[in-house]
């Protein structure tokens, strides 16, 4: 149905963090429950899109994933633009990863300010043995940012969902 079809508001989510955090396995797990170990080459489009229902009403969700823009940082101003939500993650093994959450949170406020749902997520918590950075540490980050937190595993898709329907209810109750 066009005249459906065209209501159905539409927000741009752009995926940011540093290479190898598992921005293109969310995407993967999200769009097509689908898990691969390998580094994920980003494919050859822009952005996926996905309808989501929130309670009876749909939002249709575009996923713009970086392919590679992670290393070339004078890219990324032009790509959050008319983002409605920011998706910063970090590699819950890796310190580093959470450390760039800073400056990932910097670039979205310089081009969005406040007009923007950001969410840090901590991925890859499926690997417990060799966990750094805890729960607490990054819900305190996110809490002086003042951003949503969530904790996802790519490859079991734990939460993963949850990630999705949590951003679009920030969403709809900005709008
Ligand atoms: P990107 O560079 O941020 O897009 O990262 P990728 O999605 O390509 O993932 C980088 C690597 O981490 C790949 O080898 C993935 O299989 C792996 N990976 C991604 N997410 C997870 C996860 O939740 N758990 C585990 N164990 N590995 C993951
Ligand atoms: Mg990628």
């Amino acid at each position: 149905d066009m005249i459906l079809g065209n209501a159905v508001p539409k927000f741009k989510l752009v995926f940011l963090g540093d290479v190898y955090v598992g921005k293109t396995s969310i995407i993967n797990q999200f769009m097509y429950e689908t898990f691969d170990n390998n580094y994920q080459t980003t494919i050859g489009i822009d952005f996926l899109s996905k309808t989501i229902n929130i309670g009876d009403r749909p939002m249709r969700l575009q996923l713009w994933d970086t392919a590679g823009q992670e290393r070339f940082r004078s890219l990324i101003p032009n790509y959050i633009r008319d983002s409605s939500a920011a998706v910063i993650i970090f590699d819950v093994t890796n310190k580093q990863t959470f450390d760039s959450i800073d400056k990932w949170i910097e670039d979205v406020r310089n081009e969005r300010g406040n007009n923007v749902v950001i969410v840090i997520v901590g991925n890859k918590v499926d690997k417990t043995d060799e966990r750094v950075v805890t729960k607490e540490e990054a819900e305190d980050k996110a809490k002086n940012f003042s951003t949503l937190y969530q904790e996802t595993s790519a490859k079991t898709g734990q939460n993963v969902k949850e990630l999705f329907n949590g951003i679009s209810k920030a969403l709809s109750e900005d709008k």
